[in-house]
């Protein structure tokens, strides 16, 4: 049951409508109440429904955040994704204004022929825009397109009261930069308008780039940030000593106008799509089943050496072209690939440290994963920028995202060495990001968050939320007194 519910009449909920529900790295999972609303009126309904209850209400999108995000166990969960109306479209500005449930995938798919691509994408397609704004997703770009928020103009947002407030950087501002990044702590986002830009092509321009170690990694990064778009790197975590940080960069650029001579035909959402098979033969869908073999420590050392050894063959300067959804969305050309860490999951442990320290950081991160015996089977590297949202978790500096396989043996050892990794990065004042986080402590998310910054964000859940309604477990885990 829920903390802090008044007038509950524990009216019992309905039981079919209880469903296992799963974070999307599959190592947290909740049992729960689930209501899919069409439109506001459905969701006061399932907010009437759970305060009968005596029970809370926790919202979800697509349910990508790898961790406890999008679970509320024991109590209802919204799933915002029936909510997919696009309602207004102005191809001329770029203008777009949408439901929430509207994921990136049928945001670009809806724009991309008309020269618009969104400002800010995730590494998948699937997130709602919801869902996106709750977190305030980062791209490959952040350093320079700052998170998506920087290109919302306005919302709506649904409190659990029933009252419909609009919110942008003139009305309602202080909710305005609290929402977005608020993990869906303080209402309902119903509705938002978005900014897109305009793109001359549907390709990119991409350059790959062997890196040797972490100080080949930062001094590539630092020289290529004036000239890039996009730039990402992907780290070998197994490698050490000398090598500790070698990998590979992907700078990607768009085209001028002009620069394509077909752009009516690059745009094409045909042209977009990522390959139905591997190699023309292996069909998409069991992709996953063949990397199982492989998801261990000696099959993803192998997989990263080859990697590398690719890597150091590329020579510089040679560029090919991609479409925006082919760089954009790596991570989707293998549907399910996540299954293959199952039966335990993964978690992602993402944290942001400011650039004068995250060298140092980031190493002794891998160390320490070396030392336990916990090797992260991918590393993803990329370059930030400040911004002004309430519960921001980014920061002039990097971030390494790191991938972790939970098995029963190596569970624990993982438990001790992210407790330790938190360390390093608050002691460099350092963020953490809730869409990936599994396991922060309530301390440390207050010291990377600071008292200050905490207060003012529950002083306002209280004024959206007297009642306390919206929660979920991360918030429960983080935050609940
Ligand atoms: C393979 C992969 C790659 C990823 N790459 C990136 C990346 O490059 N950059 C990045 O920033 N993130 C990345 N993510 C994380 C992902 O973008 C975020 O977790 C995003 O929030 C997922 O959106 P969702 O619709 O699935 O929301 P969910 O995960 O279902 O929910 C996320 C949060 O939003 C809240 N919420 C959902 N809908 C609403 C609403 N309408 N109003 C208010 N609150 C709401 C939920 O309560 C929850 O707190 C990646 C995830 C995956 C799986």
């Amino acid at each position: 049951m829920a903390e802090h519910l008044n007038n509950q009449t524990n009216i019992p909920l309905p039981e079919e409508r209880l469903e296992n529900v799963e974070g999307w790295g599959m190592s947290s999972t909740a049992v729960s109440y689930v209501y899919r609303p069409v439109n506001c009126d459905g969701i006061q309904e399932a907010f009437d429904a759970a305060r009968h209850s005596g029970r809370s209400v926790g919202l979800r999108g697509a349910g990508r955040s790898y961790g406890d995000a999008s679970l509320n166990a024991e109590n209802v969960t919204l799933d915002l994704t029936r909510m997919r109306r696009i309602l207004k479209w102005d191809p001329e500005t770029g203008v777009i204004r949408v439901e929430t449930g509207v994921s990136i995938q049928q945001l670009w798919q809806y724009t991309i022929e008309d020269g618009w691509w969104p400002h800010v994408v995730s590494g998948t397609m699937f997130p709602t825009l919801g869902g996106a704004a709750a977190m305030n997703i980062h791209g490959k770009n952040n350093w320079k397109a700052g998170p998506i928020g920087d290109h919302i103009l306005a919302f709506d947002i649904l409190l659990p009261s029933g009252e419909l407030k609009h919110c942008s950087r003139t009305g309602n501002s202080e909710l305005f930069h609290a929402a977005i990044g608020g993990f869906g702590m303080l209402g309902v986002i119903t509705e938002l308008t978005l900014q897109l830009k305009k793109v001359h092509s549907g390709l990119l321009k991409v350059e790959a780039i062997g890196v040797r170690n972490f100080q080949d990694l930062f001094d590539l990064f630092e020289s290529r940030l004036p000239v890039s778009d996009y730039l990402v790197g992907w780290i070998d975590c197994f490698a050490s000593g000398d090598a500790l940080g070698r990998g590979q960069v992907h700078q990607a650029n768009y085209l001028e106008p002009g620069e394509d001579t077909h752009p009516v035909q690059s745009l094409r959402v045909e042209h977009q799509e990522l390959p139905d098979s591997l190699f023309g033969v292996v069909p998409k869908s069991v992709m996953w089943r063949l990397m199982k073999p492989f998801v261990n420590d000696s099959g993803m050392q192998a997989i990263n050496f080859a990697k590398s050894l690719s890597a150091s063959t590329i020579s510089h300067g040679q560029t090919h072209t991609q479409s925006h959804a082919g760089f954009a969305f790596l991570l989707d050309y293998v549907p399910n690939w996540k299954h293959a860490y199952k039966p335990g999951g993964l978690i992602q442990y993402q944290s942001f440290v400011p650039k004068e320290s995250a060298q140092a950081v980031f190493s002794e991160q891998l160390k320490l994963a070396q030392s336990y015996g916990v090797v992260p089977y991918l590393g993803v590297f990329k370059r930030h920028r400040p911004d002004n949202f309430l519960m921001t978790h980014a920061v002039d500096g990097y971030s390494l995202a790191l991938d972790f396989a939970v098995t029963p043996e190596k569970k624990g050892a993982l438990l001790s060495l992210t407790a330790e990794m938190d360390r390093l990065v608050l002691e460099a004042e350092g963020r953490f990001y809730f869409a990936k986080d599994s396991a922060l402590h309530r301390s440390s998310a207050l010291e990377a968050l600071g008292r200050e910054r905490i207060s003012k964000f529950l002083a306002l859940k209280q004024e959206c939320d007297p009642e306390n309604i919206l929660q979920t477990n991360l918030y429960r885990r983080l935050f609940a007194e």
